[in-house]
């Protein structure tokens, strides 16, 4: 047997027919639980007793083939749990323990092949014990890269927040029980560090808060057990299913009616990010305390990604956190957690990386060139689609500064070197001002690469289509702001794409609504929700009346009376993220977005044990849905009917006249799907109303299940573009 360096495993068998047959068959129905089988080539050889017994060659380094399969990080396995809780057994008590079942792949791995010396725990020469385990066929452990123990492998230490060591015999159960007491740590894991804190006092999350400048973002917390998470979260057998899955993601998890967290944790949230333990580490931190859960969060300065150097983590955590809970094992790549959330049974993304990153998506057939996707700007992912697979990256973040431009950077090479492809063309999106449209400019002309720029929405549909392995489709895109072919703000589109003909048809959008200061609008929802009201009320009285939530109070509030008086200063936008906006600030849900998507988030929160109240037919003006009477009618309700039920039925508008729209679309072009795409797909509320409304009218309706919805797919659907579509 060899393993290839570059497509799979080459495997010689020699015996007789019925019994190469059994083994064939055995090879598919008893694999090991992470073994994916990609596919089996078979090819007879002529030859007789030239091999006495099992034996496994070295790695090949032959590259003539690529898009090998890389394999994520996988969670601690239930044979390794129960090793370290054995006081017989050589692992016990050790943190680091791992078998050919589990442990961190993808985040240690330089280059391939994946063997111990292509990855950072080539530094942890085995011990004697641990290479009769690694050279043994029978054993859990044989050929095991990560295999190690407390004799030869990593350690784990405690430190100050300046650096100075903390001697104690038990680090990691000491880290626990400082965190319970209130200290903040940085923890190392396998893809970088998490800032760690205890979920239930308030002093170290507001301390944390102040230092991370994060208002009101949402911490993601780690249970200790299923059983924790329930003490308060509801948790579905869907949900269980994912948290307990050896991605061991973090799922947006109903709070339940015994929820009693800090409000610090997720303030204003109906939900929070739960995951459970994916580390002999994170489990140890539970010993001996008895917290339900830790507040468990990347550790990134603002707009930079998640830190995975110690000397990286001491320069630029040591002054939010108490102690580092280092150990000594370098990360090669880092690797956010994974976030998901559930719709009904359905899975649905908002960030695809630990876990499951860089494992290839595999398509239902070949793309016609190697394609390189950069993506957007923010949430950012890279992606390769080389022949039928499509390798999308971790999640890269907000790509606006030196530091993440620099990381989607080395992200996007790793990904083209480990899948040792060709690339034929980069993709990017058609604003001429982002980050990363400048980068697939510059690797186009360097490398001689093929520019194709595609638009935001565009991609969006193009992701949904390939996920679906259909090839038209009439989509429906919401989110907060795509560039249009005609140099607009985007973000309420229907979209008709077909990989027949070059671009897309755009028919449908929601009303173009006044954009008060640009940014300053998106970051203030008042000045939208004044901008929109102004069509259709004095809005006057009630923009002065609520000045104290504009950042500059009356002087502000007096200064955007002028500007819709005279028109001057405004550009418009069909986004529904603005509208959604203006809603959570007319009901008073939200004033001020402290971080991507807050006021929208907010009120879906707001609105999810709200009914329909409103009942208002979509008012539909050659192919645009009006939204400008929706928000008077919720601004006259305001303060009679429940902010429950208005926020419910300002999302039930939307989706209604969107998904009717589109409906009517589909049936005319003959089309018989609608999709569902943008970063408001992960809105529960308006997914379940369009499914409705679609499905009503005899059409499929289709969502993101393998990639985010939001932009981390959007990589994935310029390539797709690139690839497979009429360019
Ligand atoms: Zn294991
Ligand atoms: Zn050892
Ligand atoms: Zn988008």
């Amino acid at each position: 047997m060899r393993n290839r360096g570059d497509a799979g495993v080459e495997i010689l068998l020699e015996g007789e027919e019925p019994k190469i047959q059994s083994f064939l068959r055995d090879l598919k129905e008893k694999k090991p639980p992470l073994t994916r089988i990609y596919g089996i080539i078979k090819t007879p050889l002529t030859g007789k007793n030239q091999h006495a017994k099992f034996t496994i060659y070295k790695s090949s380094e032959a590259t003539e083939l690529s898009g090998s399969v890389i394999p994520p990080d996988v969670a601690i396995c239930n044979d390794c749990l129960q090793e370290l809780r054995d006081p017989k057994d050589p692992r016990h008590n050790y943190f680091f323990i791992t078998c050919t079942n589990c442990g961190p792949r993808f985040t240690i791995i330089e280059r391939l092949p994946y063997d111990r010396e292509n990855t950072t725990m080539r530094e942890f020469p085995m011990c004697s014990f641990c290479q009769q385990e690694y050279s043994d066929p029978l054993n859990r452990r044989f050929h095991a890269q990560t295999v190690a123990c407390p004799t030869c492998g990593p350690e784990a230490y405690l430190t100050t927040s300046s650096g100075e060591h903390v001697k104690h015999d038990d680090p990691v159960r000491e880290a626990g029980r400082l965190l319970s007491e209130g200290a903040v740590l940085a923890v190392k894991g396998y893809g970088g560090f998490h800032v760690a804190a205890s979920a239930t006092r308030d002093e170290p999350l507001q301390r944390l808060r102040r230092a991370k400048h994060r208002r009101a973002k949402p911490f993601a917390i780690m249970a200790r057990s299923i059983e924790a998470a329930r003490g308060f979260a509801e948790v579905t057998s869907k949900e269980q299913t994912l948290l307990e899955s050896y991605a061991r993601p973090i799922v947006l998890l109903n709070k339940s009616d015994a929820y009693s967290l800090s409000r610090f944790v997720a303030p204003d949230l109906h939900n929070v990010g739960v995951m459970l333990p994916y580390t002999g580490l994170h489990y140890m931190l539970f010993d001996r305390v008895d917290d339900a859960a830790f507040v468990m969060t990347s550790a990134n300065p603002p707009s930079q990604p998640i830190v995975k150097d110690n000397y990286e983590a001491l320069k630029t955590l040591g002054e939010t956190v108490d102690y580092f809970l280092f150990h000594n094992r370098k990360i090669a790549y880092r690797c956010d957690d994974s976030v998901l959330r559930v719709h009904g049974t359905r899975q649905s993304f908002i960030r695809r990386s630990r876990g499951y990153a860089p494992a290839p998506l595999m398509l239902n057939q070949k793309a016609r060139r190697c394609v390189v996707g950069l993506g957007g700007e923010l949430n950012n992912t890279a992606c390769v689609l080389l022949g039928n697979k499509a390798f999308v990256s971790q999640h890269v973040g907000d790509v606006e500064n030196v530091e993440t431009r620099s990381f989607l950077q080395e992200a996007t090479s790793h990904l083209i070197r480990l899948t040792n492809s060709r690339v034929d063309a980069v993709a990017c999106d058609l604003h001429p001002k982002f980050t990363t449209t400048h980068l697939a400019r510059e690797l186009a002309e360097h490398n001689g690469w093929r520019l194709i720029q595609v638009q935001h929405h565009h991609a969006h549909v193009a992701a949904l289509m390939m996920e679906h392995a259909v090839d038209e489709l009439v989509g429906v895109v919401c989110d907060g702001y795509g560039y249009g072919v005609d140099g607009g703000a985007w973000g309420g589109e229907i979209l008709f794409c077909t990989r027949e003909s070059e671009g897309f048809k755009r028919l449908g959008h929601l009303e173009p609504q006044p954009l008060l200061g640009g940014d300053t609008a998106t970051r203030y929802p008042l000045r939208i929700a004044a901008g929109m009201l102004s069509k259709t009320v004095d809005v006057e009285p009630w923009l002065l009346e609520h000045s104290e939530f504009l950042l500059h109070g009356e002087t502000e509030a007096k200064l955007v009376l002028q500007q819709l008086e005279k028109g001057v200063g405004i550009t418009e936008t069909t986004s529904c993220g603005r509208v959604l906006d203006a809603v959570s600030a007319v009901l008073g849900v939200c004033y001020e977005r402290t971080y991507e998507g807050e006021p929208a988030i907010k009120l879906e929160s707001a609105a999810i044990k709200g009914k329909e109240v409103l009942n208002m037919e979509p008012i539909i003006e050659g192919g645009v849905l009006c939204t400008s009477q929706m928000l008077q009618r919720v601004f006259e309700n305001a303060g009679k009917l429940s902010v429950a039920d208005l926020a419910y039925s300002a999302h039930a508008y939307l989706a209604r006249g969107l998904a009717s729209l589109a409906v009517e679309k589909a049936l005319e072009q003959g089309v018989g799907a609608v999709g569902f795409s943008g970063g408001a797909a992960c809105n529960q509320i308006l997914a379940e109303v369009m499914r409705g409304t679609v499905e009503a009218a005899g059409l499929r309706f289709l969502v993101h299940e393998l990639v985010p919805a939001g932009d981390g797919g959007v990589s994935f659907g310029q390539a797709v573009v690139g690839g497979f579509f009429k360019v």
